[in-house]
C-alpha cells in the first residue's frame, strides 16, 4: 500500500479521534463544534438542493450519435437487436459501436444477425483481442486473426480491456506490458488495415491511491473491492501505466488510437492535451468520466473546442436512461444537477453549452472520418 506522507494525513487522523483539526492556525468561530446529534453515514446524507435556476432536460440528442463505446448485449439474435434499436431511436443514436469482446464466430454471427434483421447501417463491430498467455508467436497469431475478424467486417479493434496492463499475464507468468515488442506486430497490422485501436488502460487515477478519507472515490472504492488497485505488491502505479501506454502510443505513430474514459486523463485535462500536442495519431472517448466533465464546464469546453478534432462519443455501460445526462452536460449551459451515480460523484453537475461545430464532431463527425466502415449516408452536412 501507498501512504501520503502529508500534513493531511496527520491532521485526518486527529480528525477522526474527534478532536478539532490541528493544521488551521488560525481559529475560525465555531471551529472543532461536534454534531449534538447523531451524525448520518456517508450513504444516509442524501441533501436535496433547494437551487431554483432554469433547467433543461435533453431526453434526445440534437444530432445524430455515433457511440464509439458501446456495451449493448450480444447481438445475436432479433429481440436484443430490436430492443436495442428501440432504445437508440428514442435517444437518437444513428449507429452503435459493439464494443463487448467479439471475435471469430461470435463475431460473424452478430454480423450476420444484425444484417439478416435490416440494421447493418446502425450497428458496427470492433473484433476484440486474445492477449492471454503471450509467448513468442503469439503476435503473428493474434494479428491473423485481426485480419480475418476485419475481412468479416470488423472496424476496429477494442475494447481492449483494463486487464492489459494491469494483470493480464504471459505464458512465462509476468505481467504483458503495454510495449511488449511481442506485440508490435498486432499494431503495425492495425495501421495497416487502417483501423483504430480503442484501448482502456488503468483507472480512474483515485483507485490508485490511499483509501483514506481524502480519496475522492472513497465510497466507490468501499463498494467494490475489485477497483482497488493501491497494492504495489500486485499493480503498476497509475503513473507508470500510462508511460507505458505512451511508449506503445509512440512506438506505432502510423497506428490511430482512441484511448478510451479520456485516457482516464478528465481530472487533469491539460495532461491530455499534452498527449493530444505530441501524438497526432492519438484520440479519445468520453465515456464513463461524465462527472469530471461535468463540474469544470468552462475548462472542459475550452478543451473540447481546442481540440475538437481528437474527441469521440461513447458511454461505456448500455443504460438508456443514463444518455440524456450526457446529453445535457454537453448541450446546455443547466447548472448544479445530479449525476446518475452517487459514487462516482458526491457532486453536481454544470452543462458546458458546445457549440453545434464541436458538438457535431463529438457526436458524429470524428467518427466518421475515422472509420471509412461506417456508414457514410444520413447525417447532417
Ligand atoms: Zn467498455
Amino acid at each position: 500500500m501507498r501512504f501520503r506522507s502529508t500534513a493531511m494525513n496527520a491532521a485526518l487522523v486527529v480528525a477522526v479521534g474527534a478532536s478539532p483539526l490541528a493544521c488551521d492556525a488560525q481559529s475560525r468561530p465555531g471551529q472543532g463544534r461536534q454534531p449534538t446529534i447523531p451524525p448520518p453515514t456517508i450513504l444516509e446524507y442524501q441533501p436535496q438542493s433547494t437551487l431554483v435556476v432554469p433547467e433543461h432536460e435533453v431526453p434526445r440528442a440534437k444530432f445524430p450519435v455515433v457511440d464509439i463505446h458501446g456495451h449493448p448485449p450480444t447481438l445475436d439474435n432479433l429481440e436484443a437487436i430490436e430492443r436495442v434499436i428501440a432504445a437508440m431511436d428514442e435517444l437518437n443514436i444513428g449507429v452503435m459501436v459493439q464494443a463487448r469482446p467479439s471475435s471469430g464466430a461470435r463475431l460473424r454471427s452478430q454480423i450476420e444477425a444484425v444484417r439478416e434483421a435490416g440494421y447493418e447501417d446502425r450497428f458496427v463491430f470492433f473484433a476484440s483481442l486474445d492477449l492471454n498467455d503471450v509467448g513468442p508467436g503469439s503476435g503473428a497469431r493474434i494479428a491473423a486473426q485481426l485480419e480475418e475478424d476485419v475481412a468479416a467486417g470488423a472496424v476496429g479493434i477494442g475494447e481492449i480491456s483494463k486487464a492489459f496492463g494491469l494483470y493480464t499475464r504471459k505464458a512465462d507468468g509476468t505481467r504483458l506490458a503495454m510495449d511488449d515488442p511481442e506485440l508490435d506486430v498486432v499494431w503495425e497490422t492495425a495501421g495497416r488495415l487502417g483501423i483504430p485501436v480503442f484501448v482502456h488502460t488503468a483507472d480512474p487515477p483515485e483507485f490508485f491511491e490511499p483509501l483514506d478519507f481524502t480519496n475522492e472515490r472513497w465510497l466507490e472504492l468501499a463498494l467494490f473491492e475489485n477497483r482497488r488497485f493501491m497494492d504495489e505488491s500486485r499493480f503498476p502505479s497509475f503513473d507508470d501505466l500510462m508511460a507505458e501506454r505512451n511508449r506503445m502510443l509512440m512506438k506505432h505513430p502510423n497506428t490511430t488510437w482512441i484511448l478510451a474514459h479520456m485516457g482516464w486523463h478528465t481530472a487533469d485535462l491539460a495532461r491530455l492535451g499534452a498527449i493530444f500536442d505530441e501524438h497526432p495519431n492519438v484520440l479519445a472517448e468520453v465515456g464513463a468520466v461524465l462527472y469530471d466533465l461535468g463540474r469544470q464546464p468552462r475548462f472542459a469546453g475550452e478543451f473540447f473546442a481546442k481540440y475538437r478534432d481528437r474527441v469521440l462519443f461513447g458511454k461505456d455501460s448500455f443504460q438508456p436512461d443514463e444518455y440524456p445526462y450526457y446529453w445535457r452536460v454537453f448541450e446546455t449551459a443547466d447548472e448544479y444537477f445530479d449525476y446518475y451515480r452517487d459514487y462516482h460523484a458526491f457532486w453536481k453537475l454544470y452543462g458546458i453549452d458546445l457549440p453545434d461545430e464541436v458538438l457535431q464532431k463529438l457526436y458524429f463527425g470524428n467518427a466518421l472520418r475515422l472509420m471509412p466502415g461506417l456508414p457514410q449516408a444520413g447525417w447532417p452536412d
